[in-house]
This record gives C-alpha cells, structure tokens and sequence, in this order.
C-alpha cells in the first residue's frame, strides 16, 4: 500500500506555465493571493519571477522550465518535497522540452500529488477545505521494482 505522509495545512505548491499561459496562471495566482500567501511557493525561474512581481510573495525559483527546471521539480516530486502543482501547460504547442513536461506530469501521477493542469480544476482544489487541514496521502509503494531482478 505504500506509507502515509501528512500533507500540513501550510502546503508546498509549486507553480508552472508554459509561455501562452502565463498570463492565465497569473491572473489566477492573483486572484487567489489571500490563500497562496498561507503556503511556501516554488516554480520555474520565469514563471516565479512574474509571480513574485505580480503577487509581492517569495517565490522559491528553479532553473528556467527548458534549462532543467521542470526535472529539478520532478526530483522535487519524488523525493516528497512537494504538495501540489499547479500546470498551466499548453496543450496547442509543442516545447521544446516536451520529454520534461511529460516525465513532470508522470511523476505527479506516479508519487499521488496534488496536480491541476487548467484553472477550473486549480480553484475546486484551492477552494476545497482540505486545503485548511493536515491531511494523510498514501505514498505508493515501488519497492517491487527495486528488488527485481534485472540479471540472471
Ligand atoms: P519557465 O518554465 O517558468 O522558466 O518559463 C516553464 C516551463 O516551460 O516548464
């Protein structure tokens, strides 16, 4: 079943925007400042830089998402150092750093964090009351794929 780890009520959220949605992920994270000023805030390096600005809140920055920000993230991910992220990524233009985008959204799935990828479903988590409580998630357990066997 995998271990449980307490999620506080101060949360780790982690924001990211491909460039066609910046704006968009601004404008939300603005919205909701009142909420994110409760939480610890990461991100990307450009992403972060135009929240910081936009909100006066400290953002703590990774690399730019193409230089390797969104693996540093996804290390981030699967060594439990983060809650939630929110992924505003742009579903009508490739990246460059496409693989990255895809191995950052795998993860979040594979290590059961909280993701929204479009601000409908951003605003029902942010609005959603465990975001007030400390709460128990089931951290799966991959330990199987540490002990196969790979050579006879
Ligand atoms: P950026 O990276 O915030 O540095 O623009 C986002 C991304 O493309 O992953």
């Amino acid at each position: 079943m995998g271990h449980i780890r307490i999620i506080s009520s101060k949360k780790r959220i982690a924001l990211v925007a491909h460039d066609n949605k910046k704006k968009d992920l601004i404008e939300w994270a603005y919205y909701n400042r009142t909420v994110l000023s409760q939480h610890e805030l990461f991100a990307t390096g450009t992403t972060g830089k135009l929240i910081e600005e936009k909100l006066g809140q400290p953002v703590k920055k990774l690399l730019s998402g193409p230089l390797g920000g969104d693996q540093q993230m996804g290390a981030m991910v699967a060594e439990e150092r983060l809650d939630m992220m929110v992924f505003f990524w742009d579903p009508m233009e490739a990246q460059p750093h496409d693989s990255d985008v895809k191995a950052l959204l795998r993860l979040a799935v594979a290590w059961n964090i909280l993701m929204a990828c479009n601000r409908t479903t951003a605003d029902f988590i942010l609005t959603s009351f465990l975001m007030q409580e400390d709460y128990p998630v089931v951290v799966p357990d991959y330990s199987g794929y540490l002990t196969r066997k790979v050579v006879e």
